[in-house]
C-alpha cells in the first residue's frame, strides 16, 4: 500500500465519522470543514491531501509551517493554511506571510502583535478567538469576560477580521460537555459579531460529539496521517 493509498483509505474513514456525525446531528455535512493538521509530517503527504481534494491545511509551528507552506506554495498547489497552535509574538510576522486563518489568538497583546503584522498583507487575515473551555489557561484560550473584549478588541482592527472561536477540550471533561459549552460561548461571540461563525473544534479523538454541538471546522492529525511519532 502506497502512503497515498493509506491516506485516502483514512480519509475515507473520516468523511464517513463526518457524515455520521452530521446525519445524527441533522447537520449538512458541507457545514463542516475538515482541517488535515499535518505537524511533523511533510509537505508530500501535504500535496498528496490536496490530490485527494483536502485543501485545508493545519500547522502548529511557524519553524515547521513556514517552509512547508513554501514549498507547497513552489509546486504551484494552492491550500488554505489553518495556524491552530499556540503562536508566539515574534512569530506574527512570519505566520501572517502565508497563514490564511490563525485560530489561536487568546490574548489582547497577541491580537494586536498580529494585527500589526498583517498591516503587510494585501487582505485583512481571518482570525479566531481561542477559548478556554475549563477556565484553566495551560492550554492557552482566554476565559470568562475576557473572551468578549478579545473578540471586541479583534474586531476593532483594520487587518483583521473576527470570524469565529475556537477550543481544545479539557482532558478531563466529557467531550459532549465541553462542546456544549463552547457552543454557549461561540453563541454570545456570534450575537456581538455576526460575521464570526466559525465553531474551530474536534480533533481525531473527538470529532464526533464536536460535530453533534455546532462545530463548523474539524481539525484532524492522527486519524489522516497515522500516529506522529513525537508528543505535539
Ligand atoms: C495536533 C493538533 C490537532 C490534531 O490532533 P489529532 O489528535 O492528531 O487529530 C488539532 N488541533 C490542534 C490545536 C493541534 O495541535
Amino acid at each position: 500500500m502506497t502512503r497515498t493509498d493509506e491516506i485516502a483509505a483514512n480519509l475515507a474513514r473520516v468523511r464517513e465519522r463526518i457524515a455520521a456525525a452530521c446525519a445524527a446531528a441533522g447537520r449538512d455535512p458541507a457545514e463542516v470543514t475538515l482541517i488535515a493538521v499535518t505537524k511533523t509530517y511533510p509537505a508530500s503527504d501535504v500535496l498528496r491531501l490536496a490530490e485527494l481534494g483536502v485543501r485545508d491545511i493545519g500547522e502548529n509551528r511557524d519553524q515547521d509551517a513556514a517552509p512547508k507552506a513554501a514549498e507547497v506554495a513552489a509546486q504551484g498547489v494552492p491550500v488554505r493554511w489553518h495556524f491552530v497552535g499556540r503562536l508566539q509574538r515574534n512569530k506574527c510576522r512570519s505566520v501572517a506571510r502565508y497563514a490564511d486563518l490563525v485560530h489561536a489568538v487568546d490574548s489582547i497583546r497577541l491580537g494586536a502583535a498580529l494585527a500589526e503584522a498583517a498591516r503587510h498583507r494585501d487582505r485583512p487575515l481571518d482570525v479566531l478567538v481561542q477559548v478556554s473551555i475549563d477556565g484553566d489557561p495551560a492550554r492557552g484560550g482566554a476565559t470568562g469576560a475576557e473572551v468578549a473584549r478579545l473578540a471586541d478588541a479583534v474586531a476593532g482592527t483594520d487587518s483583521l477580521r473576527l470570524r469565529g472561536v475556537m477550543a481544545v477540550a479539557p482532558m478531563s471533561w466529557p467531550a459532549a460537555e465541553a462542546f456544549e459549552r463552547l457552543a454557549g460561548i461561540a453563541a454570545t461571540v456570534r450575537a456581538d459579531h455576526p460575521e464570526a461563525g466559525i465553531v474551530s473544534a474536534g480533533m481525531s479523538a473527538d470529532m464526533d460529539a464536536a460535530i453533534a454541538h455546532g462545530a463548523t471546522h474539524v481539525r484532524i492529525g492522527t486519524a489522516l496521517l497515522g500516529m506522529r511519532a513525537t508528543l505535539r
